[in-house]
């Protein structure tokens, strides 16, 4: 498969390579190795979009379910201009690991539309998000397949997505998507989950390496839901000290510690962290090698390469970002002996509260904040233990310990279904 982009590494590749160096330590059966190296379905959609200025647009979009041996699968949608459906694919693949490592019963899928939300007004987004729900409504549904927000995707456009299909359905049909506003359906606690998951990895990581992260520096690159309430929550839960954040338009750094509220005010009224009074400015680069503690990638996958690894610094990696490390990055930063959580862990509390969603939306029944973050809490730390575990039976970096243990997972549904 060629590489859609020679900049960045192909992230499906990485995917297929990363369950290929697992199902080697744990001697896989090859018939289910060569199954799940693969999504079992794709579709590729063409949406015409009437602009705001008369003319019409044609966009392309995916969705992509990649296995549901295990339940109807669940992902995200994305809209980004660098989409390809490679991405896709591999964000597919990670979300079957990452729905099995957390022992949820549902499958893995994802779906995304390459476009540029920002350059588009709220009506042409509404258009677009529309016309993709009619075009993907024959493969999704509360039984097959539940998608959910993802890289600038929003309750709104959830919400938006979600009466398109009742429309269709000719009744009202919650459960179809999550990430959806409360009034709609949506869950207590769902938009800080995925942040709010990956701090409770770190609190366990800190409990298992014996270190005390009250006052231990972090550098966050992207600074949206997940990036902000890494902040937000780190500071809050963990009384860890963010000393640099980042957005598209680049970083900001200070030794003493950024304000969340305050760095979020400014974003808000300039549109980036840049700027950012008492601050100096980092490139995105430059952030990834600061001297802090705790790394926390939440922007886009490729990011930490083999050219930069060797210049990390942190001796913790909490990748909320999906795929922000490549597989000779990974190899570096093991060596140097950094723990990284991986993101398929790390960034699995969005999709733990998702599917929080999907059970409250069947049982039109609505649990409070507490209980999800109680729930979300035993989750998270259940999976935490049980990849740090297996990684260490085998001697193995956290990363192929998550894989050993959602892969066996995926594979004993498989085998016993009778597909191999
Ligand atoms: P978001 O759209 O809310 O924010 C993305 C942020 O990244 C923005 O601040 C943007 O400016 C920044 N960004 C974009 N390109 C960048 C670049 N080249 N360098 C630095 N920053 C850049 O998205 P999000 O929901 O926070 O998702 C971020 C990452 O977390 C993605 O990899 C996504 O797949 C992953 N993730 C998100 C969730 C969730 O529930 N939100 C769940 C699981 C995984």
């Amino acid at each position: 498969m060629s590489d859609p982009n020679p900049v960045r590494p192909n992230p499906f590749t990485i995917a297929q390579r990363q369950l290929d160096d697992a199902a080697a330590i744990m001697k896989l059966d090859p018939a289910i190795h060569e199954l799940l190296r693969w999504p079992l379905r794709e579709l590729h959609v063409t949406l015409p979009v009437k602009m705001d200025d008369g003319t019409t647009k044609v966009f392309h979009g995916f969705r992509i379910q990649y296995n549901d041996a295990r339940g109807p699968t669940k992902g995200g949608i994305r809209f980004h201009i660098g989409e390809t459906v490679d991405t896709v694919r591999a964000l597919a693949a990670w979300m079957t690991w990452k729905v099995a490592v957390m022992d949820i019963p549902l499958g893995g899928a994802k779906g995304g539309i390459i476009c540029n939300p920002k350059a588009m007004s709220p009506g042409e987004i509404e258009r677009l998000s529309r016309a993709y729900i009619r075009q993907v409504a024959r493969m999704i549904g509360l039984e097959k397949d539940v998608p959910a927000p993802d890289v600038y995707t929003t309750p709104q456009i959830m919400a938006w997505m979600m009466d398109e299909f009742s429309m269709m359905q000719g009744y009202n049909e919650f459960g179809v998507i999550t990430g959806k506003p409360l009034a709609l359906g949506g869950s207590q606690g769902r938009g800080d989950a995925t942040a709010r998951g990956g701090v409770y990895c770190l609190r366990e990581a800190q409990n298992v390496l014996g270190i005390n992260l009250k006052g231990a520096t972090q550098a966050i690159q992207g600074y949206g839901n997940a990036g902000t309430f890494a902040h937000k929550l780190g500071a809050e839960i963990l009384g860890l000290k963010t000393v640099a954040v980042s957005d598209s338009k680049g970083g900001i750094y200070t030794p003493d510690g950024l304000d969340y509220e305050k760095v979020l005010e400014h974003k808000k009224k300039t549109g980036s962290v840049v700027g950012f009074p008492g601050t100096k400015p980092v490139s995105n680069k430059e952030l990834l090698e600061l001297d802090v503690t705790v790394l926390t990638p939440a922007a886009l996958d490729g990011e930490i390469t083999a050219e930069n690894a060797p210049r990390v610094k942190a001796k913790l990696i909490a990748e909320l970002a999906n795929g922000p490390t490549t597989p000779e990055a990974d190899a570096i930063l093991q060596k140097a002996g950094s723990y990284v959580i991986p993101d398929f862990l790390c960034n699995a509390g969005g999709v733990t509260v998702s599917y929080f969603e999907m059970v409250q939306n069947a049982y039109d029944y609505y649990w409070d904040e507490e209980r999800v973050q109680r729930r979300l809490d035993k989750k998270m730390t259940t999976a935490f233990h049980a990849v740090h575990e297996t990684a260490r039976k085998y001697k193995i970096n956290n990363r192929m310990g998550a894989y050993i243990v959602a892969v066996s997972r995926v594979a004993e549904a498989v085998r016993l279904r009778g597909w191999a």
